[in-house]
């Protein structure tokens, strides 16, 4: 289908929306992004962008200029929480050949992504929150200004808290999986090299990695606890108590918690992924449809994926509807696998039962110094998948 002039409003400045509407417009289309924030602003946190996600990126253009502000990551260490013994090195390098995997600050890729679209004549508008949408032929965007748009196509990129997601598939309690997430940045006063450090612990485990030129470093701090925890990334907290809970890490994490001074706690929540993706023109993209645990890192390169495919599937169609049609059959299986694969991955850094710990952890060391190769290739399902050439 010609895209040539179709009009399309993408709801959310987010990673998944600001993607989106890149990779429509390179098509032809008449974009416009709607965003209830004052500023396309992000967290101070970081992201893995693996290569399947830079791969999307490169097709846009965007690579070089993601790569200069990025960390070009070398390797995955799990390491041992109580002195940070090292437990398996995954090497990043036998990924060779495809894409680079790159730690990068969030609002450097939301720079990256902002800069692209207003470049290529994107309207983004903001403070402008979306109240509802009716789908049909020409779908209403009903801004909570009482503003009324009605264009084309509606990409709901609108996040954890959607409001197209439940006009499509109603309402859908998520579940508190009793696990909590601190998140912040240090300065990396420890000489924290280019690889992702997993200190794992019982009930517990830490991420670490450097960011911006090893300037500073990426904290994720995971806990297992019994009481709720509210769902939003801006709910501060007291380093103290971080500190506390982490209190008998030592190595590199406890140095690095020792640099703490603001932090953000974070109840996880596991969604099941949308039924429905699109009915009447409206599509939903990203968290939206398919919001997943941190523990694969693929959150923000999901979204990235479902953006060129949203594209080419409406390309090759005969009809908006068909290319919708065609975006969630491609795109449901795989997002799906990437969900459960998070949902599983937390428990295997947390094993409290101190011999069965210890012969984890033997394995792993074995695995890793034996079979490098193999280790890796447990997620080239994920790495190695690259959207932009099927
Ligand atoms: C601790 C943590 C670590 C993570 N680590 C990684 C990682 O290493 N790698 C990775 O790939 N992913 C990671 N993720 C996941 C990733 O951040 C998300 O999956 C990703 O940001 C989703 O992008 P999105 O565009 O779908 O939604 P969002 O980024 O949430 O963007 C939604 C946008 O829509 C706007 N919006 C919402 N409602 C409205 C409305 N009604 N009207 C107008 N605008 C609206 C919001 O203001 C926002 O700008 C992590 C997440 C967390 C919490």
């Amino acid at each position: 289908m010609e895209l040539f002039g179709k009009t399309v409003c993408v709801i959310g400045a987010g990673i998944g929306g600001l993607t989106a509407a890149l990779a429509l417009r390179r098509l032809g289309a008449k974009v416009c992004v709607l965003e209830q924030a004052e500023a396309i602003t992000e967290v101070g946190a970081g992201l893995q962008v693996s290569p399947n996600g830079i791969a999307v990126l490169r097709a846009l253009g965007l690579e070089d200029a993601l790569s200069a502000r990025a960390v070009r990551a070398r390797a995955v260490e799990l390491r041992d929480y109580a002195a940070g013994q090292l437990v398996s090195h995954l090497d990043l390098s036998l990924l060779d050949g495809e894409a680079p995997y790159y730690f990068v600050h969030r609002a450097d890729l939301i720079t990256c992504l902002a800069d692209a679209v207003r470049a290529a004549d994107v309207k983004v508008l903001l403070l402008q929150k979306v109240n509802t949408v009716v789908p049909g032929a020409r779908p209403k965007v009903i801004l909570s200004n009482g503003a009324e748009m009605k264009p084309d196509l509606v990409v709901g990129a609108d996040g954890l808290h959607s409001r197209l997601r439940p006009v499509l598939n109603g309402t859908i309690a998520p579940f508190f999986t009793r696990q909590v997430a601190w998140r912040t940045t240090v300065p990396n006063t420890i000489g924290h090299g280019p690889v992702a450090q997993v200190h794992m612990g019982p009930h517990r485990h830490m991420v670490s990695y450097p960011l911006r030129g090893g300037e500073r470093v990426n904290i994720v701090a995971v806990q297992e606890q019994v009481g709720w925890s509210e769902e939003g990334w801006q709910i501060a907290d007291d380093p103290d108590t971080l500190r506390r809970v982490f209190a008998d890490f030592g190595g590199d994490a406890r140095a690095l918690l020792s640099e703490v001074t603001d932090v953000r706690k974070w109840g996880l929540f596991r969604h099941p992924v949308a039924p429905v993706w699109h009915k009447g023109n409206c599509a939903l993209l990203g968290d939206s449809a398919h919001p997943t645990l941190p523990f694969m890192a693929q959150g923000a390169v999901m979204a990235m994926e479902d953006a060129w495919v949203l594209g080419d599937a409406l390309q090759k169609a005969a009809t908006i509807e068909d290319g919708l049609s065609q975006y969630q059959t491609r795109r449901e299986m795989r997002t799906a696998r990437v969900v459960a694969a998070a949902s599983k991955n937390a428990w295997k850094y947390h094993l409290s039962n101190t011999p069965i710990r210890k012969i984890a952890h033997l394995g792993l060391r074995v695995a890793s110094a034996v079979a490098p190769k193999k280790m890796m290739g447990q997620f080239d399902w994920i790495y190695r998948h690259d959207v932009t050439q099927s």
